[in-house]
């Protein structure tokens, strides 16, 4: 297998990343940028990316286990610190048949009231 390259100049996310492009940026370290989905499905929308370009899950493997674990573990706090205390669906499409858009890995963190509405448990 080919290393990916740390950064795709044809990728949108690597571009926002570099702050070549904008966005609404929630977070950021030396691994991981976080900012708010463009076309949101629910009151909070947004997404956690590594810094790296990676493809998608698909091209993960366990040299990518210790980057996915901190995307995930970043997840609770991130989300409370855009008001989902109450907690949050987190969504990974991946591939074609998984309707994935952008080519570079990214967590959906989606939450506030009846997020993706029908698709939630009817509340009593
Ligand atoms: P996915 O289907 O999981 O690949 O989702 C890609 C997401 O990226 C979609 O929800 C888009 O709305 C979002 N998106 C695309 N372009 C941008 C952008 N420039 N800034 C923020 N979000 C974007
Ligand atoms: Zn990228």
């Amino acid at each position: 297998m080919t290393t990916p390259p740390a950064h795709d100049p044809a990728c949108i996310f690597c571009r926002i990343i570099r702050g070549e492009l904008p966005s609404r940026r929630v977070y950021e370290d030396d691994d991981l940028f976080a900012f708010h989905d463009i076309h949101p499905i629910a009151p909070v929308h947004f997404m956690i990316a590594p810094k790296l370009h990676v493809e998608s899950l698909a091209q993960c493997g366990p040299a990518q286990a210790p980057l996915l674990g901190k995307m995930l573990a970043k997840a609770g706090e991130l989300a409370s610190g855009q008001g989902l205390a109450d907690g949050f669906r987190t969504i990974i499409n991946t591939g074609r048949g998984g309707g994935q858009e952008v080519y570079h890995l990214h967590i959906h963190i989606v939450g506030g009231p009846r997020p993706l509405g029908a698709m939630l448990p009817r509340q009593a």
